[in-house]
């Protein structure tokens, strides 16, 4: 691109509003210099130059590496050092730096700027254990990250140094022992990269820039970012730090913290440090750390300074934060800080705690919870009746109840838990390249690693249950047991975690569904402050309506009439109705069913009285009252082969049901006689329903309910065809107010859910009094994708392949189904201005298409009475 673009900004050019060109890590860098909190000196090479370089085939621009280097220049003025100098060497971390943070997903590369020429005067200024020691962590991870060395044979190479030393730990080697590996370092190095290994510090940086750049696109990372829905095209940024170190003796250490418990939410001192470490060794669970509150007694004033800045840093930033830190001989530098991940009930404690601070104002804190948290929230936990003994415990790492076979590797995991399997992994600790096995387990259990290891950091962020560091359990990966006190369990064996405390059971457990406490009421409470569309149900029965009134919805708006058809006791009279051979002899069936009908409908107003119920009209195929067709065709086979002879009437029956059967099949029901298709064949249908839904609402109101009672017509594509139905609807109403001397309004509207209604909606709405958007069948019909098979079929292989963006029947198809419904609301509106809009389709609980519904402007959502909440809250952070 062109040459005047600024690819790199000095950390002190920068701020927090340029995170989309810095990334997370360079932009609150950036911001914590101009607060005046201690950060190391350096410079960010922004997110596009990452995605210019991989727009051209991962050439760098052409003026890329001038500005590094004129970069590097003033860098190394300032702190006066230069890199690969032999007085006065800059040592430097390369780290990645992502828009939205990836923890652990992408590469970091630490200390370099050691070599041959540097690191005697290192050993002199910091001393020569220290300096081979630096040395040779900076081949090992240059060698792993830069070069594709393989982590291993530098673990090889260090193991068996140990053995030969006779020596345990990697601090009981000596400065000679270091040196000499260093020597073995290069050796290994050099077979597998097949040159010598680069000693030149400017073109290591360089390389190490362009090592960090790629790892924006390793598998791993995209596989997380695709769980977490992050666009792949935005790049890494990369921040060139002078390096602090954590592991110069005992006045040095390393750290993470987290300014409120990321389980719990509770304000209170978390993290964990480690003395004489680099801070890799905290986040790989290599070393276990101790609690941060033990740092008061060792280094006590970098330990005030540093509550005090973890203070400054949430209170400047409104939310809780995830800081890394380091003290380099007793001085502290920040090393990072990002709003750290948290689970679900963390996540609403503190937007609750933080508003009642006055920290926060409502909308921020509803701003600061993810949709998916609720749904976590709505998870099951452990029946604490079970009165089981746990096997053994581990640190409770992320909440939450997960049963499951074991399985002992990722991949077996994502295979198996793709296929739909319940499996808990099991691993020794987890590293990055396990994600695909962490996105579908039920939950990860680890040996070994601490609260702030990866696996951990992981697992809350997805909201799965997590027990990590559980350090008396014995894994052998290769006979797959796994082995805890006096019980072994194999591969496919069932084991429950609870997440929650930390205890492991060698057995399936039962959950409970979960307890929604009131920081979540509170939430969502501010959430209906804030929001402007309705959130109503969908419920058939008295006792979801009245679970859905429970969860706050404000009306039922899908009451779907055909599963009153299909309870047992009621499916002969259905059946009557169908087989009927005269309108009489179906008026006669009719009469039977209506007295059922209404006694549903009355029990539905009055869990809902004083708010709207919109009842829909009879909507699926006939067929599917009847037996299916094979069935029916073996049992009059069977009874044929019994012998029965042409008087029996069983036999009799069971032809005539077959046959009505046969009558009945269509090759695409979907898009057969079905909706109100149905009623304009049989117009007794609909006027049985109408007639029970007049009686039921009179009877309602006399009990002292308000019935507000709204008919709804399926599958109308014509205007005619709404016009006719309205007109047999109304027609049956008067008759029944009139027999009754009563009087009540039944607005009549319809549904839209099929391309034809949405393209023609302004003819349709001048029969209409409301709108509902059937997306499940707009869906279906204007992708023209099966309800019943796609997602069996090619549908999965297309999100796999990201042929489409994700499962159009789960999150609504913007541009396509969406812009259908933006037809129709605009058409219905322009015949009247007024008409009420809905959608009742399962979208109306999903949260990103509730975004999509509040720009369109519709009046309300209608989804399950268990994503009522969900719906709530969606619909408010949709107007933020
Ligand atoms: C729809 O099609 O979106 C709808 C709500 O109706 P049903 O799911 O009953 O077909
Ligand atoms: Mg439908």
């Amino acid at each position: 691109t062109s040459g005047t673009t600024k690819y790199i900004y000095d950390l002190s050019e920068g701020d927090l509003s340029m995170k989309p060109l810095l990334g997370g890590k360079g932009a609150n860098l950036s911001e914590m210099i101009k607060l005046g909190v201690p950060v190391p000196d350096g410079f960010t090479v922004t997110t596009e130059a990452c995605v210019d370089t991989m727009n051209n085939g991962g050439e760098w621009p052409a003026d890329l590496w001038g500005q590094v280097t004129d970069a590097l220049a003033r860098f190394e003025e300032r702190v006066d050092r230069r890199l690969g100098d032999a007085e006065k060497p800059l040592l430097v971390s390369v780290r990645s730096g992502a828009v939205i943070s990836m923890p652990g997903m992408m590469d970091t590369i630490l200390n370099l700027g050691i070599s041959d020429e540097t690191v005697g005067s290192l050993a002199a200024e910091f001393g020569e254990r220290f300096a081979w020691d630096t040395y040779r962590r900076f081949i090992q991870m240059y060698g792993d990250v830069v070069e594709g060395v393989p982590h291993h044979a530098y673990e090889d190479a260090l193991t068996a140094l140990k053995a030969e030393r006779g020596v345990e730990n990697d601090p009981d080697l000596t400065a000679e022992d270091l040196k000499g590996l260093v020597e073995t370092f290069k050796q290994v190095s050099r077979e597998h990269m097949g040159e010598e290994f680069p000693t030149d510090p400017k073109e290591q940086l360089k390389r190490a820039v362009n090592a960090v750049f790629a790892s924006w696109d390793t598998p791993r990372a995209g596989i997380y970012r695709k769980s977490q829905g992050i666009p792949d095209d935005l790049g890494t940024a990369v921040n060139v730090m002078q390096m602090v170190f954590g592991n110069r003796g005992e006045t040095s250490a390393t750290g993470v913290c987290f300014t409120r418990n990321p389980s719990t939410g509770a304000k209170e001192l978390y993290g964990e440090f480690l003395l004489n470490a680099q801070g890799e060794d905290v986040v790989a669970g290599i070393r276990t750390p101790k609690p941060l509150a033990e740092m008061e007694s060792v280094l006590p004033e970098a330990y005030a300074q540093l509550l005090d800045t973890m203070n400054r840093l949430e209170e400047h930033n409104g939310d809780m934060q995830d800081i890394e830190f380091t003290v380099e001989d007793g001085k502290l530098f920040l090393l990072q800080t990002r709003n750290g991940k948290r689970t679900a009930p963390a996540a609403f404690k503190i937007a609750v705690d933080m508003v009642t601070e006055g920290k926060l104002d409502k909308a921020g804190a509803l701003k600061r919870i993810e949709p998916a948290q609720l749904d976590q929230l709505l998870h099951p936990a452990i029946d604490l009746s079970h009165g089981k003994t746990p096997v053994t415990k581990g640190l409770n790492a992320s909440p939450g109840a997960a049963v499951g076979e074991v399985v002992f590797d990722a991949e077996t995991a994502a295979e198996r838990g793709k296929a739909g399997d319940r499996v808990v992994l099991v691993r020794w600790e987890t590293t990055p390249d396990d994600i695909a096995g962490v996105i579908v387990a039920q939950g990860v259990l680890t040996a070994h690693g601490g609260m702030t290891s990866h696996a951990a950091v992981v697992a809350r962020g997805m909201g799965k249950p997590c027990v990590a560091g559980a350090s008396k359990i014995k894994i052998d990966a290769e006979a797959k047991t796994l082995t805890i006190g006096e019980s072994v369990l194999r591969e496919g064996d069932m084991i429950t975690l609870d997440g929650t405390t930390g205890e492991v059971y060698a057995e399936a457990l039962d959950l409970v569904p979960p307890q929604l406490n009131d920081d979540f009421q509170t939430i969502v409470g501010w959430a209906d402050e804030i929001r402007r569309m309705d959130v109503r149900a969908n419920a058939d029965t008295g006792a979801d309506a009245a679970k859905a009134r429970e969860f706050g919805a404000q009306g039922i708006g899908l009451c779907r009439t055909e599963h009153m058809f299909m309870e047992a006791d009621r499916l002969p009279a259905v059946r009557k109705m169908i087989l009927a051979e005269s309108d009489e002899a179906r008026t006669q069936a009719l009469a039977e069913i209506l007295p059922l009908q209404q006694e549903d409908f009355e029990a539905i107003f009055d869990a809902m009285t004083g708010l709207p119920v919109t009842v829909r009209l009879l909507d699926p195929p006939m067929h599917e009252f009847l037996p299916n067709l094979v069935d029916q065709s073996l049992l009059v086979q069977r009874l044929e082969l019994e012998g029965r002879g042409e008087d029996d009437a069983e036999l009799a029956e069971a032809r005539t049901l077959l046959a009505q059967v046969k009558k009945l099949t269509e090759q695409n029901p979907m898009l057969g006689t079905r909706g109100v298709r149905l009623a304009l064949l049989y117009p007794e249908i609909p006027a049985m329903q109408t007639r029970a839904i007049v009686r039921a609402a009179l009877a309602s109101k006399a009990r002292g309910s308000e019935p507000q009672v709204e008919i709804m017509v399926p599958l109308v594509a014509f205007a005619e065809e709404l016009k006719r139905m309205r007109a047999i609807i109304e027609e049956t109403i008067a008759e029944e107010l009139q027999a009754a001397g009563e009087s009540m309004d039944f607005p009549v509207g319809t549904m839209i859910e099929l391309p034809r209604a949405a393209v023609t909606a302004d003819q349709i709405a001048e029969h209409a009094d409301f709108f509902s958007f059937g997306t499940n069948d707009l869906t279906q019909t204007g992708v023209g994708i099966s309800r019943d098979d796609a997602e069996g079929a090619f549908l999965a292989h297309y999100i796999d392949e990201e042929i489409v963006e994700g499962n159009p029947f789960g999150s609504i198809d913007r541009d396509g189904v969406g812009g259908l419904v933006g037809i129709g609301a605009e058409k219905g509106r322009s015949t009247h201005a007024d008409l009420k809009l809905g959608v009742c389709g399962e979208h109306g609980g999903d949260p990103a298409s509730i975004s999509l519904f509040e720009e369109l402007g519709l009046n309300y959502v209608s989804c399950s009475p268990y994503r009522v909440p969900i719906a709530r809250f969606a619909a408010a952070r949709a107007v933020l």
